[in-house]
């Protein structure tokens, strides 16, 4: 028997594995974290003969496991959609990236409450950001390339949590009245690494930006950000709170998020390096 794993498809990019067998052999435990290859079709065999301690869910699977859950925590309800099943009692959804992606501010130091964010992207990723900031009493714009999204995102937010997020068509107007920037869309990843969404001169010092793409750590969107006097926070820090918040979860432990750190920048730059 596995004892953990990640089930999706595509999953040979993650960097899960590496991530949480890092953590158990920080720990001391001596755990087995499997990678499972499944596509929308095998879900309901695959989980009809699960037999772990816990799983992490990615695309395209974290909105149909809601169907699946004995039982899902609030942010998992809400935003409807799993990433962490706990099996200890029955499978129970939770959804640890929005917990991840608001502990990894709080490390940063970048205050939530009352403040405005502007958020890109009404994706998978981008949906939860911006309910969880919601729930955190943040104020919210959202801004998605097709602006149906982002209005159908706001509806949903105002009917279910009674909150206001705010669509918004153009960035460059809205950038100016927020405190804090989330790139939450595959804009700048690898391998379109000098793609933005974001003109540099809009950077103003007030501003913090947050890219929750991780491959590059450094995004053309944190460089500018950076180099324009902006605080910057780059998505290792969710990708590991993620992690850490999941490990909590299955075994009421304190992860060792510096070891978990770590074995993900080791990965990353390895995948960096061209091949010899
Ligand atoms: P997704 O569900 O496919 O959503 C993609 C979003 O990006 C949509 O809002 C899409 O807009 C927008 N988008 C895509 N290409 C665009 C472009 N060229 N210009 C403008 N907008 C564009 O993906 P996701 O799951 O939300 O993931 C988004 C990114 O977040 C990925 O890079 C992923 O690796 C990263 N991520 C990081 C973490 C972490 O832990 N750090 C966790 C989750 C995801 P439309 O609706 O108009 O298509």
């Amino acid at each position: 028997m596995t004892d953990f794993g990640l089930i999706g498809h595509p999953i040979s990019h993650s960097m899960s594995k590496i991530m949480h067998e890092a953590a158990f052999k920080e720990l001391g435990l001596d755990y087995t974290y499997g990678l499972f290859d499944v596509r929308e079709g095998e879900f309901r065999l695959f989980m009809e003969n699960a037999d772990f301690r816990g799983l992490n869910v990615t695309i395209p699977l974290k909105i149909a496991a809601v169907k699946y859950m004995r039982e899902l925590s609030h942010e998992a309800r809400v935003i409807g959609a799993v990433n962490t099943i706990d099996f200890k009692d029955g499978a129970v959804g939770y959804n640890t990236d929005s917990v991840g992606f608001i502990n990894s501010l709080e490390e940063a130091g970048v205050d939530v409450k009352g403040r405005a964010f502007l958020v890109l992207g009404a994706g998978g990723a981008g949906r939860g950001i911006v309910f969880k900031l919601a729930m955190e009493k943040a104020r919210v714009y959202s801004f998605n390339r097709d602006p149906e999204k982002s209005h159908l995102l706001a509806n949903e937010v105002m009917e279910k949590l009674g909150v206001k997020v705010q669509p918004v068509s153009d960035i460059k107007a809205a950038i100016r009245d927020v405190d804090v920037l989330v790139n939450a869309t595959p804009v700048g990843m690898h391998p379109n690494v000098n793609e933005t969404l974001v003109d540099k001169q809009l950077f103003h010092p007030a501003l913090t930006v947050v890219d929750i793409v991780y491959n590059p750590i450094e995004t053309r969107l944190i460089r500018e950000a950076s180099e324009r006097g902006c605080r910057t926070v780059d998505g290792v820090g969710m990708l590991v709170h993620q992690g850490a918040e999941a490990l909590r979860i299955w075994l009421d432990v304190n992860a060792p998020l510096k070891a978990m750190r770590q074995a993900v920048l080791d990965n990353l730059r390895d995948l960096a390096q061209p091949p010899v």
